[in-house]
């Protein structure tokens, strides 16, 4: 007997219990130790919650971006490491929903995500490409019916804790570097030898150091089309959407720590209204404008087009969502540092700020702005809408 499919309302209720009781609960041990978080993900996998953008005819919630956003979005109050693995996998999901559904292999492999839950992982960064998604060194090498792909990553975010990671490559020996695909490696089909250090300022439970990927698999696991088509329709706009979704989860928990250092402060005081309360209500209001940044991107991404989102202008407004909700994420953390002064810079005090300040500066080296923006650039000079933006 097939399970039930979730609804988003109960997928929405499960992840606010796990946010709460679970990654709230470890986010500053993870954070301090840059460990992993195992507790999290497996109360996400228990809850069925990884398989949330498998679509329904497969057994999975088939939820739209919006409600994928809103996921990320809430679990990132909890612990902006945990939000953003979520974030990461479900961008690995969509890609394989959107791009493997009429294979009939990757048809099976999501089958067996919803039954199974695994935790999907991404290799795009490589030593060598200097930061550019859209091309590659290594190649896959086909063998009769099976490859063999060998790659150095420069980040590789929770690889040793994955079920499989998608791998971008280029697509044999002899093609060039931008002509690449996406490979699904598995766990059991590769080895893994950690060739860097995680000892960032933040985002420290993404555990995201180098490493050396060997492996070697049936070819059927080499996701069909151009992985040029894949970035377009789904991997860039995805990450932009769930990441600005995340980054102001992040933002919202410090913007609510600040709210109840205010109101801590308004009840010592019957009667008064504390002067923080006016640079609350600042903050506030720019929390609320990168959210409804982050859900109109998302709202207007379910209702393009394919073909939309091969446009120039979609291309533009994404990086302009990335651009934005990654400088904002930063200001809205500062400026609810301000609100509550030396408690919020304490690593020890319910007000304590360091974590979400430290995670939010990762929003924009995270794919360099400064890289997104040289590219929207040369975008706007033969661009002419730019109003319909
Ligand atoms: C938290 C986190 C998790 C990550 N997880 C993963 C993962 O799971 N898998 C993965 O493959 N990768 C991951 N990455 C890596 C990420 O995808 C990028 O590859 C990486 O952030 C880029 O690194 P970089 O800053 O060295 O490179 P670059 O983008 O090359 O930037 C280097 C410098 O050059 C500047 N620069 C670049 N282009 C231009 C330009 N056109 N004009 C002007 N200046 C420019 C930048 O501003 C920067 O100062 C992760 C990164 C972070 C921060």
């Amino acid at each position: 007997m097939t399970a039930p499919i979730p609804s988003f309302d109960t997928l929405l209720n499960s992840i606010r219990e796990v946010t709460t009781t679970v990654a709230a609960r470890h986010a500053n041990e993870v954070d301090a130790q840059a460990r992993f978080p195992s507790e999290t993900i497996a109360a996400l996998r228990d809850a069925g919650l990884l398989s949330a953008p498998v679509q329904q005819a497969f057994g999975g919630a088939g939820c739209s971006m919006l409600q994928l956003a809103q996921l990320c979005a809430t679990l990132a109050q909890g612990c902006g490491a945990s939000g953003m693995v979520l974030a990461m996998h479900y961008i690995q999901v969509a890609c394989l929903v959107r791009h493997g559904a009429d294979d009939a292999f990757f048809a099976e492999y999501l089958r067996d995500l919803v039954k199974y839950q695994p935790l999907l992982a991404s290799m795009t960064s490589e030593v060598g490409t200097f930061g550019d998604t859209r091309s590659s060194v290594c190649a896959v090498e086909r063998q009769g019916a099976r490859f063999v792909l060998n790659k150095d990553a420069t980040t590789g975010s929770y690889c040793a804790h994955a079920d499989a990671i998608l791998v971008t490559s280029r697509r044999d020996a002899q093609a060039p570097a931008s002509d690449q695909v996406l490979v699904l490696v598995k766990r059991e089909d590769s080895t893994l030898t950690q060739t860097t250090s995680w000892d960032t300022l933040g985002m420290r439970g993404t555990c995201s150091p180098g490493f050396r990927l060997e492996s070697s698999a049936p070819v059927e696991q080499i996701v069909p089309g151009a992985f040029g088509d894949i970035a377009a329709q789904t991997m860039v706009p995805y990450s932009h959407i769930l990441w600005s979704a995340l980054w102001w989860g992040i933002a919202a928990d410090a913007v609510n720590r600040a709210a109840a250092y205010v109101r801590g402060e308004a009840r010592k005081n019957p009667g008064t209204v504390p002067p923080t309360a006016m640079r609350l209500a600042e903050v506030s209001a720019q929390l609320q404008g990168m959210r409804q940044q982050w859900q109109a991107s998302a709202q207007a991404f379910d209702q393009a087009s394919e073909q939309e989102l091969l446009d120039m202008a979609w291309a533009l407004r994404l990086n302009n969502l990335k651009i934005a909700c990654s400088d904002a994420a930063p200001q809205i953390v500062h400026r609810a540092l301000q609100i509550v002064g030396v408690l919020g810079y304490k690593n020890d005090s319910p007000f304590s700020l360091g974590r979400h300040y430290r995670d939010v500066l990762s929003a924009s080296l995270m794919i360099s702005n400064e890289r997104i923006a040289a590219k929207s650039a040369s975008m706007l000079l033969v661009h002419k809408d730019t109003l319909g933006i």
